[in-house]
């Protein structure tokens, strides 16, 4: 399948002043390396402040990059300007879901107005408008769109309001799709929903999704590819089969530990799981920058930074003791 978006040793850095001592640098990204194919959904997992939603952002070109490349369709949009990202339509291809369905939605639009706005933006007329905002209702099975068009937002329940979200990031028909934690402020019943939904219309427009979420767990029902990010890095990447089968990174074992046991049978079983808060990116660990919480550190670790390397097909570790974890001669858990 054909790669829609791409980006090659991605960085994002901020200036951030601190009094009297003058400014730091925030390394929100830091060499980050990722594609997307059509009809496949990357999942980016990790802790608050990892920065995979600054990765989603600068994947849309929301956000300039500080260094790296970002590639749509193979065109590099890298440092095209907000106008030529309009005019060359790709400002259409791209699109955001947001986390939160309720302050994301103006409570005095109706709903047909609201999946209709980036169309007036866009300006077109207003037969197509009609025509696109029914069948993204359509597709987000908000039928009949009819019924739906003329409600206001608080007439709709929080999977609903969801839907709508996605009807509209759908309405300018994208080919690729951020999709910001979609599913973390929802009531957990239409959680599964909205995912199904998302796979399924993923798949009819064929369109890549990148799904940003700090839930290790849910990236299995949704991925084909995951990405598992600690401070601004990538430390573990692969098939989602693969990497959530066979962890071999010690932080993503760590978070697979801290997944609920669905078998209660299981669940007495204690498992170390991920301790304290990461560090601040304003001051982060040198070497690894996982050492100063990895129970399996050596004084390597914390010199030297660890490459990203493919340990098996397609599933790639930044580790310096990957080796070890892999053939079984080192525990992390
Ligand atoms: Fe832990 Fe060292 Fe591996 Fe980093 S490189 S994850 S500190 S063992």
């Amino acid at each position: 399948m054909e790669e829609v978006i791409r980006l090659e040793g991605v960085k994002k850095y901020y200036e951030v002043r601190s009094g009297l001592l003058g400014s730091k640098i925030l390394k929100a990204l830091d060499g980050v390396t990722l594609s997307i194919r059509k009809k496949e959904t990357v999942a980016v997992v990790g802790e608050s402040g990892c920065g995979k939603s600054t990765l989603g952002r600068v994947s849309l070109r929301l956000l300039d990059v500080t260094d790296g490349r970002v590639f749509f369709k193979g065109q590099d949009i890298s440092m095209m300007r907000e106008e030529e990202l309009r005019a060359k339509s790709f400002r259409k291809k791209m699109q955001i879901i947001f986390q939160d369905p309720y302050s994301s939605l103006n409570p005095f639009m109706r709903i047909g107005d609201i999946v209709a706005e980036p169309l007036e933006i866009h300006g077109y007329r207003r037969e197509e408008i009609r025509e696109a905002v029914y069948r993204a209702l359509e597709d987000v099975k908000l039928v009949p769109p009819e019924e739906f068009v003329n409600r206001y937002p608080h007439e709709l329940s929080g999977g609903q309001r969801q839907r709508v979200n996605i009807a509209r990031a759908l309405v300018l028909g994208p080919e690729y799709i951020v999709a910001d934690e979609p599913v973390s402020m929802i009531d957990a019943s239409s959680r599964a929903e909205i995912l199904l939904l998302l796979k399924s219309i993923r798949d009819s427009r064929e369109m890549g999704v990148l799904y940003i979420t700090h839930d290790i767990a849910t990236a299995r029902y949704v991925s084909e590819r995951v990405a598992v990010m600690y401070l601004g890095e990538i430390a573990e990447t692969g098939l989602t089969t693969s990497v959530l089968k066979t962890p071999i990174h010690p932080y993503t074992i760590l978070l697979l530990n801290s997944v609920p046991e669905p078998d209660p049978a299981n669940r007495r079983r204690r498992r170390p799981v991920i301790k304290g808060e990461p560090p601040s990116p304003l001051n982060p660990p040198s070497g690894c920058k996982f050492h100063t919480r990895c129970p399996v550190a050596i004084e390597r670790c914390r010199i030297e930074k660890p490459a990203l390397t493919e340990y098996l097909p397609g599933h790639f570790v930044a580790c310096h003791r990957a080796e070890e974890i892999m053939r079984g001669a080192l525990s992390v858990t």
